[in-house]
């Protein structure tokens, strides 16, 4: 989790610290802070506020060339300014940031306490402040890399060390770190959005290695000290597509961008009306060889892959199970080389995904990821990727993220169909009929804004909402729901309809909204049932289904309608509503919707 930054170069290393910091803010927001080194002495500024609190008379006269900073997301002792980064070490000659946890720090510590140095904050970061200055013997690379192997844990740090005005440090182990270059600077931070305003030139630094960063040269070397050969990729995302485009928020933003987006992930991936994956590594002989297919994933892309288990069975047919990659990873799970083991993440630094993939791989299972991030932990550490083409997402609740991991899920479902023959050469090509169309069709949906709107403003002081749906429609309901607690603090459950009765109905009583979600057409009666009993108890409803449904009508108070498409893609266009609810509600609550409370943007942490 967090966010870190470095700079060594011509200019003010402020300047890219402060605008590096506030556009990765969306990773942690517990504290911040900045070091610049001016005449061989930290100037340490930090605050419990947001960055831009930052922006003081004292900061704009730091014209020192070299710095860090951070933007926190505490795992390690409160978020106040004394747990703030960057820490110092004991006689300030090193400042550090860092993102992460260090496992082994109480025993570091009671070392490092036993030889008398001072602890100032609780952080586990601050070990490694205190290590650099054990280790120093005015050798750097000793020193680093001493302290580097007594760290147990993930980390990604910047240090400095006020002897060296011109070195930034930069290790990588787990937390994701790119090293920026350009000809007047060189920097570190932990995604591209702010590295892109300063170059597009970027290294991306693997686990384990040690950057010793001056404004002309990069030595990259392992944690030994060995030297490693490192490769400069040009990224092309750019700063307008990481701006708010005239939006309010990201969120809504990123929700209107979802027809582009999907676009986006399908568009090359059809040609002549079948599916094709560019570089793609499981040949028909692996594929034909999965008994099972095994789905983990955390918050969205968990649901994101309980859309997948029903798509897989429907068209596969080969038993699916989806799991919270954070119960996964220590569940002991019955898997093998016949187990096809799918990973989603959105920003691929998902820290217990990461786990629960290596946990897989230990038991002989194949890896394919879906994630966002080119070059993300989670890609690199798959035997196979398909990247879902959804561009930055800024806003911490995700929307074309989670629409993109399902459009790739659609993909895959219809390449191995065909391999498997699964499905007849009429199905597959009305599926891939219908996926050309998806961008078309959600774009529609999303012609609902105005009723929507006005719908949020009537109940944004609910206490509570359920979201009731079966099969689809409750993969769904999952994601409705969490999209709306997370962004408007409104307690939501979302519960298979038919299984409401077996002890939640008693929780319905006069004027609850319920929000029943009738997209999956065959089950269109048991949800009139299911309706019906809880409009019995004084529920108001609230549902949604496809276009002319007269039936609908008469139960519902509230109607919200989308297109028809495939009966197996219907989360795509049924979820696009219930984004915009809950945007709207928060919206109305004057809730922080790009910064929700006590959430991150990369969960890097366990
Ligand atoms: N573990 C460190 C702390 O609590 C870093 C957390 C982070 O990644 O922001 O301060």
């Amino acid at each position: 989790m967090c966010g870190i930054v470095g700079f060594v170069g011509n200019d003010r290393a402020i300047d890219f610290l402060i605008g590096g910091l506030e556009k990765l803010e969306y990773r942690g927001y517990d504290s911040a802070g900045i070091a610049v080194l001016n005449n061989n002495k930290f100037t340490v500024n930090k605050t419990t506020k947001r960055v831009a609190d930052l922006k003081t008379k004292e900061t704009e006269k730091l014209i020192g060339n070299l710095g860090i900073g951070h933007t926190r997301w505490a795992t390690h002792g409160k978020p106040d300014l004394l747990n703030a980064h960057p820490h110092l070490s004991e006689t300030q000659k090193f400042a550090v940031v860092h993102n992460g946890i260090i496992e082994n720090y109480q025993s570091l510590k009671q070392e490092l306490v036993a030889e008398g140095y001072t602890f100032k904050s609780e952080t586990d970061t601050e070990v490694i402040a205190h290590l650099l200055e054990k280790y120093y013997k005015n050798d750097i690379k000793e020193a680093v890399k001493k302290t580097v192997d007594r760290l147990k844990g993930s980390y990604a740090l910047g240090i400095l060390c006020s002897d060296l005005p011109d070195c930034l440090i930069a290790v990588k182990n787990f937390s994701p770190l790119i090293i920026g270059v350009s000809e007047n600077a060189n920097v570190i931070a932990s995604d591209i959005t702010a590295i892109v305003p300063t170059t597009k030139k970027v290294i991306y630094l693997e686990d384990e290695q040690i950057a010793f960063i001056i404004s002309h040269e990069i030595i990259i070397t392992d944690k030994m000290g060995k030297p490693c050969k490192s490769e400069v990729s040009q990224i092309d995302w750019n700063v307008e597509s990481a701006q708010k485009g005239g939006y309010d928020h990201f969120m809504l933003k990123e929700i209107m961008e979802q027809p582009n987006a999907i676009e986006q992930t399908i568009k090359n991936r059809i040609k002549q009306n079948e599916v094709y994956f560019e570089d793609f590594c499981i040949d028909e002989e692996k594929l034909k060889s999965f008994e099972k297919i095994q789905i983990i994933g955390c918050g969205s892309a968990y649901h994101a892959g309980v859309v997948g288990k029903y798509v897989f069975e429907e068209m596969l047919r080969i038993p699916t199970q989806v799991d919270i990659a954070s119960e996964f990873r220590y569940s002991n799970p019955v898997i093998n080389e016949k187990t096809l083991t799918i990973a989603i993440s959105q920003s691929g630094e998902t820290a217990d995904t990461l786990a629960a993939i290596k946990e897989a791989q230990k038991r002989g299972s194949f890896v394919l990821s879906i994630v966002n991030v080119v070059g993300s932990s989670i890609a690199k550490a798959s035997n196979g990727v398909l990247y879902t083409w959804a561009g930055p997402e800024i806003s911490v609740a995700t929307t074309k993220g989670y629409s993109t991991q399902l459009a790739v899920i659609y993909l895959f479902a219809v390449w191995a169909a065909k391999r498997l023959k699964t499905a007849t050469k009429e199905e597959l090509n009305a599926a891939v009929e219908e996926l050309i169309k998806l961008p078309k069709l959600v774009k529609e949906a999303l012609k609902c804004e105005k009723t929507i709107k006005e719908t949020a403003s009537k109940y944004k002081d609910a206490a509570s909402v359920f979201y009731i749906g079966r099969n689809l429609d409750y993969a769904v309901s999952l994601e409705a729901s969490l999209k709306l607690k997370e962004i408007s603090y409104i307690h939501s459950e979302a519960y298979a309809a038919g299984e409401l009765k077996h002890g939640t109905i008693s929780l319905v009583q006069d004027n609850q909204l319920v929000v029943a979600l009738c997209g999956v057409e065959r089950l269109f009666e048991k949800m009139l049932s299911n309706i019906k009993e809880v409009k019995a108890r004084g529920a108001v409803v609230f549902s949604c289904s496809e276009k002319a449904n007269k039936q609908i009508e008469r139960e519902a108070m509230i109607n919200v309608y989308i297109p028809k498409t495939h009966n197996l893609f219907t989360a795509s266009v049924e979820i696009i509503p219930f984004q915009l609810f809950a945007y709207y509600v928060a919206a109305a609550k004057g809730c922080d919707i790009d910064k929700p409370r006590n959430l991150a943007k990369s969960v890097t942490v366990e």
